[in-house]
Parts: C-alpha cells; sequence; structure tokens
C-alpha cells in the first residue's frame, strides 16, 4: 500500500510543493511560525525516496531535539512502506555522538567515552583549577565555562586562540589543562562532541569522503539557531557535491546567548550559491487572533529579514488574559481553568503551560501537584533535585533528625570544613563498631567544639541548629538552616552563585506556601499532629522530587521553559508570568539586542497555540525571598486590544488566597509565653509532661512534650487542651 508521490503532495500549497520538489540544489525555506516549514522537510525526505532519488541510507537529517527526531522518523514510517533505518536522523550532538562512537579510535577516544553536561563540565574546570592553584575569584568557573565552549563553538582549539595580555594567556592555559585532564577520564563535554566531530572529518579524508559519498541529501530544522561549528561542520560534510536543504525562521532565533548566528543563513545564501529561497507566508497551525498577536509583537523588531503569516483558520477565540493578584492566584486560576478543560475532555497532553525562566515552575508545580494534574516537565531539573535544595533539605534532615545517614554524608564536608575521606572512613569505621548512626559516632568521637571546621565543629554547627530552630515557624526554620550551615555564604562567595541563592530563597518560599496550606490539617481528636511541620515539609520534598512526575505513556500536562517549546506546537497555551523583568528577562536589558531576543522567545511562545491561548501575570510575586510588585509587559501592550479578553478587572481582586509575606528575619518568640522549654504540663489524656520544643506563633503555635510514660508528642495548642502546672 505504498502512498504514491501525488498523494504525498496533495494538500500543500504552491509553496510548500515548490520547497519540497526542488531540485538537487541547495536550497533556504524561509518561513514564519507554523507555516510548515517542518511538514515541508519531513514531506522533502518522503517524496525524494519515494520518487526513487536517494535512497534512505543516502539522508542525514539534523533536528532540534531528539523528540522532534523520533516524531520525524514516525511519521516518514506512515508515509512510506519501506524500511528507513538506514536514514540518520537527530540533532548535532546525537548525530556528532553517533560518528564519534564509529571512529573513536581516529580521535583518540576509547569506545567508552562519556559526556559531561553542564554541571559535571563546572565541576571538572573547579577541579582541575584547584590542581593549578587558579584563584576563582579572578577566573569565575563559569566564565571559565562559558570561555572554553564558545572556543570551541567557534572551532578553536586552545593553542589556536589568540591571548594578548596575562589573563587571557591564563584562561587559554586553563583550557589546555582541562581538555588534558578531560583526555586522561576519557570525557567530552557538549561542545567536544562537535568539534572532535568536525576534526575528525577535516583530519582524515577518507572518512570524510566516505560521508560524503553517503549523505547526499542534508537537511536542516531550526537553522536558524545553528552556531559556527555547527555551520562549518555541515559544510564539511556537504562537500562540494551535496546539497543542504535548510529551512529556518529568523524571527525565532533564540540561542544567540549561546553562539547561534542568524548570519549563518546569510554565509549560507552565498557559500553554498543558494539559488532557491522559497518563502512561507501560510500559517496552518493558529487561529488570526492568536497569529495577528504573534506578528504585531514581532514587528516591534527592526533587524528581521521581513515576512508576514496570515491564516484561513478564522479569528477563533480571542487571547485570554488573566491578572492574578500574586504569583499564588496566577497558579490557582491556571490549574482551575486546566482542570475545567480537562473535565470538557481535552487531553492534558494538549495543553502546554510555558515559563520564561525555571524558578517559575516550583509554584506552578506546587499547585498541579496539589491538584493531582499529572504533568510532565522538560528540560531541566525538578526544583526538589537541583543541586543546592537538596544540600539546604539535607541540614534540615539532620535538624529533624541527626541520624540520616545520608543526609550527613551529603553535607558533612558542604561547604568544605576539612573532613577529609580519611576522617570519613574512620568515622564509618567507629559506626560500625557501636553499631550506630553515623551522626552518633560523630558525637562519640567529637569534643566540645565551636561550630566550625573539622568533625567537632559540624558536631557543634548542627546541634546550634538544633537547638535554634526551637520555637521557629517552618520558613524561619529554612532561613536558619540555609544561613548557619553556611550555604548562602558559600553561594555569595562564589561570583556565580546567585541563582543558587535565588533557589535557596525559593526554598523559603515554598516552607511558607506550605506552612499557610497545611497547618492544622493532620490534627487528632486530642490534639496530636503526626509530625512536626519541618518533617511534614521533608516528606513531601522528597515525596515531590520524582515520583510525582506523570510517566511517559501516560497523558500529562506538558510543562516547560520557552526555550524547550521551540517547534512544538498544542492545542491550548498558558503563558506565565508575562510581567516587566521576568519577561523581558531583566538581564536582557544589558545585552546588545537583549530586548529583540525576547521578542523574539514572545514570538516563539505566543506561536506554539492552535486554539486557545491565556496569558497571565501577577501583581506581586515571591522572587529571590522578597515580594516583588510586577507591572505587566510590554508585550501585552504591543497586541491590539481588540484580539484579547480580559478575565478579570485590573486592581479590584481581593480574594481570600494567602497572600505571601516577605521573609521576616528570624525572631524568638516572646518572652512572656507560658510555652518555654522545659515547661511542665498536662494533658487529659496523656497525663504530665515536659515541653521539649515548639513551633509556630499565636495562633498556630504547636509544642513538642515529652509526656514520659505516653512518649514524646507534637500538640497543636489551639485543640490540645493543655494545662500549664
Ligand atoms: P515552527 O516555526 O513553529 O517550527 P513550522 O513552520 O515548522 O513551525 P509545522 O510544524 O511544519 O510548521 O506546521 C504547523 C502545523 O500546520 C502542523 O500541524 C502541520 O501539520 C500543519 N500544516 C502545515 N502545512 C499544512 C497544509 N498544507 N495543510 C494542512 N496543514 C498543514
Ligand atoms: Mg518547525
Amino acid at each position: 500500500n505504498s502512498t504514491a508521490p501525488t498523494l504525498l503532495l496533495a494538500g500543500l500549497n504552491d509553496k510548500q510543493l515548490e520547497a519540497v520538489t526542488l531540485p538537487h540544489q541547495s536550497a533556504l525555506i524561509l518561513a514564519g511560525a507554523g507555516s510548515g516549514k517542518t511538514r515541508v522537510l519531513t514531506t522533502r525526505i518522503a517524496w525524494l525516496i519515494q520518487t526513487g532519488q536517494v535512497s534512505p541510507h543516502g539522508i542525514l537529517s539534523v533536528t532540534f531535539t531528539n523528540k522532534a527526531a523520533k516524531e520525524m522518523l514516525t511519521r516518514l514510517g506512515a508515509m512510506l512502506p519501506i524500511n528507513i533505518r538506514g536514514m540518520w536522523a537527530g540533532t548535532f550532538h546525537g548525530l556528532c555522538n553517533r560518528l564519534l562512537r564509529a571512529h573513536h579510535r581516529e580521535v583518540n577516544l576509547p569506545a567508552t567515552f562519556q559526556i559531561l553536561d553542564t554541571a559535571d563540565q563546572l565541576s571538572a574546570i573547579k577541579r582541575i583549577m584547584k590542581v593549578m592553584n587558579v584563584d576563582d575569584e579572578k577566573f569565575p568557573p563559569k566564565q571559565v565555562l562559558g570561555y572554553i565552549n564558545s572556543c570551541k563553538e567557534e572551532g578553536l582549539r586552545a593553542y589556536a586562540v589568540e591571548s594578548y595580555d596575562s589573563h587571557s594567556q591564563r584562561m587559554r592555559e586553563i583550557f589546555e589543562e582541562y581538555d588534558k585532564q578531560c583526555q586522561r577520564e576519557g570525557v567530552v563535554d557538549f561542545a567536544e562532541l562537535l568539534l572532535r566531530c568536525y576534526e575528525l572529518l577535516s583530519n582524515n579524508a577518507s572518512i570524510r569522503e566516505h560521508y560524503q559519498h553517503r549523505f547526499r541529501y542534508i537537511l536542516v530544522d531550526e537553522f536558524q539557531d545553528t552556531n559556527r561549528l555547527q555551520y562549518l561542520w555541515l559544510r564539511l560534510l556537504a562537500g562540494s557535491d551535496n546539497c543542504i536543504f535548510a529551512v529556518g525562521d529568523d524571527d525565532q532565533s533564540i540561542y544567540a546567548f549561546r553562539g547561534a548566528r542568524v548570519g549563518n543563513m546569510r554565509d549560507f545564501e552565498h557559500d553554498f550559491n543558494v539559488q532557491n529561497i522559497v518563502k512561507l507566508e501560510q500559517n496552518y497551525r493558529s487561529h488570526s487572533n492568536i497569529l495577528d498577536a504573534a506578528n504585531a509583537i514581532i514587528m516591534h523588531n527592526r533587524n528581521r529579514l521581513g515576512k508576514n503569516l496570515w491564516t484561513s483558520a478564522g479569528k477563533g477565540e480571542p487571547i485570554r488574559v488573566y491578572e492574578g493578584y500574586n504569583d499564588k492566584d496566577e497558579a490557582v486560576f491556571i490549574v482551575d481553568e486546566i482542570k475545567a478543560l480537562h473535565a470538557e475532555g481535552m487531553e492534558l497532553g494538549q495543553i502546554a503551560l510555558l515559563y520564561r525562566s525555571n524558578a517559575q515552575s516550583r509554584i506552578l508545580e506546587h499547585e498541579l501537584f496539589s491538584a493531582g494534574l499529572p504533568y510532565r516537565v522538560y528540560g531541566g531539573l525538578r526544583f526538589f533535585e537541583r543541586a543546592e535544595v537538596k544540600h539546604a533539605l539535607a541540614y534540615l534532615r539532620l535538624i529533624a533528625s541527626g541520624d540520616d545517614d545520608t543526609a550527613l554524608l551529603r553535607v558533612i564536608n558542604f561547604p568544605t570544613r576539612g573532613i577529609g575521606a580519611r576522617s570519613l572512613e574512620q568515622l564509618q569505621e567507629l559506626a560500625r563498631q557501636q553499631d550506630s548512626s553515623l551522626w552518633q559516632a560523630a558525637c562519640t568521637k567529637a569534643g566540645d567544639g565551636k561550630p566550625g571546621r573539622g568533625l567537632d565543629g559540624f558536631v557543634a554547627l548542627i546541634k546550634q541548629m538544633q537547638e535554634e530552630s526551637i520555637g521557629l515557624t517552618l520558613p524561619e526554620q529554612v532561613e536558619l538552616a540555609t544561613r548557619l550551615s553556611g550555604l548562602r555564604d558559600h553561594y555569595a562567595a562564589d561570583k556565580e552563585g546567585e541563582d543558587r541563592i535565588a533557589n535557596l530563597d525559593e526554598l523559603v518560599n515554598a516552607a511558607i506556601a506550605f506552612n499557610n496550606q497545611e497547618i492544622g490539617m493532620q490534627v487528632d481528636e486530642n490534639g496530636e499532629v503526626a509530625m512536626s511541620i519541618l518533617a511534614q515539609f521533608l516528606a513531601h520534598a522528597s515525596l515531590e522530587s520524582g515520583e510525582h512526575q506523570a510517566d511517559a505513556g501516560r497523558d500529562a500536562l506538558q510543562l516547560m521553559t520557552v526555550h524547550a517549546a521551540k517547534g512544538l506546537e498544542f492545542n491550548t497555551v498558558f503563558i506565565s508570568g508575562v510581567e516587566e523583568g521576568l519577561f523581558p528577562h531583566e538581564q536582557s536589558s544589558f545585552e546588545a539586542n537583549g530586548l529583540e531576543e525576547e521578542r523574539r522567545l514572545m514570538y516563539v511562545a505566543v506561536t506554539r497555540a492552535r486554539q486557545r491561548l491565556y496569558l497571565s501575570f501577577a501583581q506581586s510575586r515571591m522572587l529571590h525571598g522578597q515580594v516583588r510588585y510586577g507591572i505587566p509587559s510590554r508585550f501585552l501592550d504591543e497586541i491590539p486590544e481588540e484580539l484579547t479578553k480580559r478575565l478579570n478587572s485590573i486592581g479590584s481582586k481581593s480574594n481570600g488566597y494567602n497572600q505571601p509575606v516577605p521573609v521576616a528575619p528570624v525572631a524568638r518568640p516572646q518572652a512572656n509565653m507560658p510555652w518555654k522549654i522545659g515547661q511542665a504540663v498536662a494533658h487529659s489524656k496523656f497525663g504530665q509532661g515536659v515541653v521539649v520544643n515548639y513551633e509556630g506563633n499565636a495562633n498556630d503555635l504547636r509544642v513538642q512534650v515529652n509526656f514520659g510514660k505516653a512518649g514524646m508528642k507534637w500538640l497543636a495548642l489551639e485543640y490540645a487542651k493543655l494545662e500549664t502546672l
């Protein structure tokens, strides 16, 4: 049941048809979002194979994500009756990896070479800098990382980099030593994958010719976001006889910060003597309200190649604009709306929730989790899995119970306090001997030190944290842990630590939200609470990380940054946090053309929607531990009013949602309150006891009482009838 070529081409418009059936020459398809670029590229592959111009074996197709490559192969599989496994489709990194695995000997790599992600790469850089005794004040490791990657992305090795002063000379040396270290350990970073592969082709004529002979047709999607090295790699692979079919949209170039060059389009035209430039102008994805909004936004950019999109799909629904009272209100609105859509029968997988920065996802995830809506986060770690958050949680776990070995091992020497591998071994040995936790062994071993360095210092620190957290609210406890542990100072001293501190602040925010929500929830008829609020919070954090991410097969809401959404489409799209400073991101004002790149991002975001689009923003938002009062993004103003519908009126909204409170300085409870540590109390059921701990304030005070025979209990004072004795 082979699909006849004519059937394959049915439904294409004239321009698309022209593009699909171009002769064997290099071509550039330049067109706006949703105009069928990806569809044209896929159909061309099918058409080339179907008409016998090339076998799948002769095709190399570069996509932007692995997901896109998979989708393409699935679609082709459905279109064509033959096996297409011989075709190569994947991302630049994926394809280079494949080539290097096949030719690892020629590039002097072990067959089992490992790939470093960015976090791994950063620690590798820090390691080599330590060995080299480099001052990381003068040479912030993240900056070194950026330097190394951009050199590689320009196709440059350390020896080829020019250095004009002692600083750049030193940078060059670090670059060189870092590469040596990677070579010794048999690892490659992302940029190295490409560079090594480029060198493979340029240094080995026979291998190069083999692949040039093989890949007669090279097709590249999202061409506007290729960097210099990727372009050079393509050029090498194409040689003089093969042709490249490139599709792209200059308005969707959103990776300049990673070295992407729109200029590659012009170079391509020139280097490949491109005669065929096809522009597609009909959009098949979105209704015209959405499309007109996107056009109106992007019109404010100056440096454009220029094109216009139209659709015959009709106006469709207005763009819904929601103004949240605060970020929580915004999140609640979004979740309620998604629930309603889902109840009406819309698949969750057809709904995307987009945000500009990863830090925004926490509060959204929290509401989704509470509502029991399955969701999947693309790209980026989930909030509670981030290293700095895990470190802070480990300290909190030690406050709750010192005996948590995993937590102890995680932070006993982080931030570093001079506890080496040998001391740790001794500690583990002692714990084995006395059959105790590491913490107990540490207490046995340690003298009466002060909080600080060494094992004594660590034990004293944890004890101090345990003592000082008594009587504090949950957010105060979290704040205390991040501060006393030295984590804040540690990251503050790290010039690149801002993001991490922001995430620590987010953890405090999470505690505030949890506190506001959970209080009084798990109280039984005796007024007993099952766990301290800290223990409840920690359970929540570990439960939320991992298991509650919807598994692959299940219908799930799609959560991702705008960057990760490129090329995708959804029936319904929510764009959250459309506020000045957030979107456009405040960082953009410091960068040349920063605002234009933000606008292209907004254009990408808006054009993901087929039928329904929501834009939301909040009057106030917790960011970096402070309440910030946001003003609506300028991008909202750039959308003609008649395309939108305000769902609520500005400013008048006052609701019952908990208003986030700024992080209060850690406050000791009032001195005159009756529930002091050591206070003797009586409970109608548990008998007499002694107060050993308390937390919360005024109306939601909880105390921990040692009732002797009845054991240790946490009690909510509002419910428990406690008498002081
Ligand atoms: P982006 O710039 O976002 O990557 P794109 O230009 O690659 O978008 P596609 O994803 O290929 O656009 O197409 C957008 C949608 O329009 C898809 O659902 C596609 O199937 C549909 N489409 C494209 N061309 C046609 C056509 N001729 N008839 C009907 N539907 C079409
Ligand atoms: Mg596309």
